[in-house]
């Protein structure tokens, strides 16, 4: 005889634990570092000027190993994104959106979305970067819809 179980997720289960806290490596480590003063951080290369993400130790363009590191704006629009529903992790609040953020300087960024109802996420929309706490007294960057571009559809109905 087989059971049928049917594993629902109740709505908006908060999170027990704290998020994990990052773990940076050599060539993450200021990106990290940013994220811990509330700053988006990028690598760019210095001499052909190409942004890269993940930060890594050689251009893919020119094969320079000269990089600088650079406040980025924060601001992108969601190229895809998943709503995982299985295992449940206790750290993240449910329902998690993931998301892959184009930023405006052309790298491409994973993350989570928040301030935004399952349903009303989309491909393409205007999305901002804000921080939130992990273990070990750490922040990650996160996203969220972009507040310009509320304001600004607001305005042009008014
Ligand atoms: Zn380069």
């Amino acid at each position: 005889m087989t059971t049928n179980v049917k594993a629902t997720i109740p709505a908006n289960v908060p999170a027990t634990m704290p998020r994990p806290q990052p773990l940076p490596g050599r060539d993450s480590a200021f990106f990290w570092d940013g994220a811990a003063r509330g700053e988006l951080m990028g690598q760019r290369c210095a001499a052909c000027k190409l942004f890269r993400h993940p930060p890594r130790p050689m251009c893919p363009n020119c094969q320079s190993v000269e990089r600088e590191e650079v406040r980025l704006s924060g601001r992108g629009t969601i190229h895809a994104f998943i709503h995982p529903v299985h295992p449940m992790i206790p750290m993240f609040d449910y329902p998690l959106t993931c998301v892959l953020v184009d930023l405006e300087e052309g790298i491409r960024i994973f993350s989570n979305l928040y301030e935004c109802e399952k349903e009303d996420v989309r491909i393409g929309m205007p999305v901002e970067v804000f921080f939130v706490p992990t273990a070990g007294d750490k922040q990650v960057p996160v996203f969220r819809p972009a507040r310009d571009a509320k304001a600004g559809s607001k305005g042009a109905r008014s």
